[in-house]
């Protein structure tokens, strides 16, 4: 809107009861006779059809943790996420585009601006323990490094092709839109980078990996 010479300069306090509809008639002027911003196209069209169709799901596995009362049980045996390989044989294997459909990636990074602002902080700095539930669900357990200790559980179902739901204690953890950092990181190093030697460093910033898959979907550029 900086183009508009009025609203590119610093409007005097005698006009500020106006500028709400100034700026709203502006706007309108501009949709009506101006180019768009950006153009849609097909591709984008399609993700944000699958955006808004989930951001009307629920998600049925937090009922189901809590409806069995799956975060309360007793004397669970935790590996390392790197060592737990023999107790999820059965993850299944995923590519770059699996991931991006799970994690939404490029809505996460390149839209949400608040994305790694919330998670600058945990990314690379906790370890991940795996308690496999049962044949197609596994429980996670994230102990952070940092000063204030938090600790989160996380749940995945999965089948032998795909991850089919998720949750998270965390505060972003019950969005089906996308996953938080700690189901992604998860799911990246047991669908992922375990099959391509990549280490699960609880110092590193596992999410570079994940952005490198994003950075490479050329539809978006
Ligand atoms: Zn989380």
């Amino acid at each position: 809107m900086k183009q508009w010479k009025y609203l590119a300069n610093v409007v005097p306090n005698s006009q500020i009861p106006n500028i709400g509809e100034d700026l709203r008639l502006v706007c309108a002027i501009s949709n009506k006779y101006l180019k768009p911003l950006c153009s849609s196209n097909e591709t984008d069209e399609l993700l944000g059809c699958k955006l808004l169709y989930l951001s009307k799901q629920n998600n049925y596995l937090m009922e189901r943790v809590k409806h069995q009362e799956l975060d309360k049980q007793q004397k669970l045996k935790w590996e390392p996420i790197d060592a737990s390989d023999n107790s999820v044989v059965d993850f299944p294997k995923l590519d770059e585009e699996d991931l991006r459909n799970i994690t939404l990636g490029v809505y996460q990074l390149k839209l949400a601006k608040s994305y790694n602002k919330e998670h600058q902080n945990e990314n690379g700095q906790y370890d991940i323990l795996i308690n496999k539930q049962d044949s197609n669900l596994l429980m996670a357990k994230i102990q952070s490094r940092h000063v204030t200790r938090k600790n989160y559980k996380l749940w995945i179902e999965y089948d032998e092709c795909t991850v089919k739901g998720w949750f998270c204690q965390c505060k972003s953890g019950t969005r089906v839109v996308g996953t938080c950092a700690h189901i992604a990181a998860t799911i990246w190093y047991l669908g992922f980078a375990r099959y391509h030697n990549l280490k699960f460093d609880s110092h590193y910033d596992w999410s570079v990996h994940l952005k490198r898959c994003i950075t490479n979907r050329t539809m978006f550029g």
